[in-house]
């Protein structure tokens, strides 16, 4: 490693005045405390209280969807989005590889099966030329159904994920799945505040999941969201989050297995400050991608991930690209060892034990992106 990285490394910890740096951090005030100690002394902290409706209310305002449902996390957000958009045991469901294993699991928990698909390098996303010349290559349709040629089974649904809070090309999915039958269920977990042509991601599809755990743009603590369009759905998403209870003033009658995946208030409580905040957390981490481009100006072979076009980011993780001539895991080691906190992109699923034998389509940029993708500290950038 030389000089030009070890600059690079002392110009973040001088940005933010810290010996170490970590990836991303939670950012909190007055507000989160007061909302907090507001929900403590009314004492409703669990299931029921104001500011879960309220949470939910706001979320679908700064969405532009019509309802939200808040969960315990994002997984349980996708795997109820994916019920409730329809997925079924046995049928299958395109996802890009290069994802976090959320995604698959959430297929998984519905015995569904994951079914990979490439991703592009100008999106980091769902590459929808190449997933459509696949989908003509290797299924066809049946009574308005799209069935996989060798396995005979249904492919219901498509999974695209914003990466790092990049848009994918929403246009050209939304068409594909209008012309082969699928359901969009869009993994927005990553991309709250950011938008494609103008209109807010996990706002496209049947049903969206959020995530809003410790690492996210916003945070409830632990926390997720289904996001739909469809009242019927948002209402029976609410119904089996809530354990499938039929609404009685003292009686517990469950017509159905439920889930008891509520968010609790106290959680809610900590969205409600967080969300007014989401938009001043998005102009800074853009401010910080302006910052990131004057740092790597000078280390050659070396790029930052910029917005694809037609699309808004949050950049809510920063993005190296590097090139061939470096190795990954040095200059890991390296910013890691320097007090710059650093990772490596996924682990691609189709590389992981409990997924390496469910189908999967060519992955050639994907397995490039492993070898390329590094996000360095990305916290909403203080100034002075
Ligand atoms: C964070 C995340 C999720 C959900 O994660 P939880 O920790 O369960 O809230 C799902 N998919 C992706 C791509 C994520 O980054």
């Amino acid at each position: 490693m030389n000089e030009q990285w070890m600059t690079f490394a002392n110009e973040i910890k001088n940005l933010y005045e810290k010996d170490f740096v970590p990836l991303h951090e939670p950012t909190f005030d007055e507000t989160e405390i007061d909302y907090v100690t507001d929900c403590v002394r009314s004492g409703w902290v669990s299931s029921v209280g104001k500011y879960v409706d309220r949470f939910e209310q706001e979320l679908a305002i700064f969405t532009g969807v019509k309802r939200a449902v808040a969960v315990v996390n994002g997984t349980a957000a996708l795997h109820i989005a994916l019920k409730v958009a329809g997925v079924q045991a046995n049928d299958e469901v395109f996802m890009p590889s290069l994802t976090f294993i959320a995604t698959a699991n959430a297929a998984m928990y519905l015995q569904a099966i994951p079914h990979f698909v490439d991703v592009s390098e100008q999106t980091l996303g769902l590459d929808p030329l190449k997933l459509e010349a696949y989908i003509n290559e290797i299924a066809y349709i049946q009574d308005g159904q799209l069935i996989n040629r060798k396995t005979k089974r249904i492919i219901k649904a498509v999974v695209p994920m914003h990466t790092f809070g990049h848009p994918v090309e929403l246009d050209s999915l939304v068409d594909i799945c209008r012309r082969y039958h699928l359901a969009l269920v869009e993994d927005a977990a990553e991309s709250l505040g950011s938008y494609y042509k103008g209109k807010h991601t996990g706002s496209f599809g049947i049903t969206a999941a959020l995530s809003f755990n410790g690492n996210k743009i916003m945070t409830t603590g632990g926390g997720g969201a289904i996001l739909t369009n469809d009242d019927k759905i948002a209402d029976y998403a609410k119904y089996i989050t809530t354990t499938a209870k039929i609404p009685h003033r003292w009686d517990y009658e469950h017509d159905e297995v439920g889930y008891n995946y509520r968010m609790p208030n106290l959680n809610a409580a900590l969205g409600c400050a967080q969300l007014q905040k989401v938009k001043p957390f998005v102009s800074r981490k853009r401010e910080l991608y302006e910052i990131y481009s004057g740092l790597i100006e000078n280390i050659k072979g070396v790029k930052l991930f910029k917005e694809p076009i037609n699309s808004s980011s949050n950049y809510w993780l920063q993005t190296l690209l590097i090139d061939d001539t470096y190795n990954r895991d040095e200059i890991l080691d390296f910013l890691n060892e320097n007090g710059v906190m650093s990772r490596p992109i996924w682990t691609p699923m189709h590389e992981l034990n409990p997924f390496k034998d469910m189908p999967q389509s060519d992955l050639s940029v994907t397995m490039q992106l492993k070898r390329k993708v590094i996000n360095i500290p990305s916290t909403p950038f203080k100034k002075g």
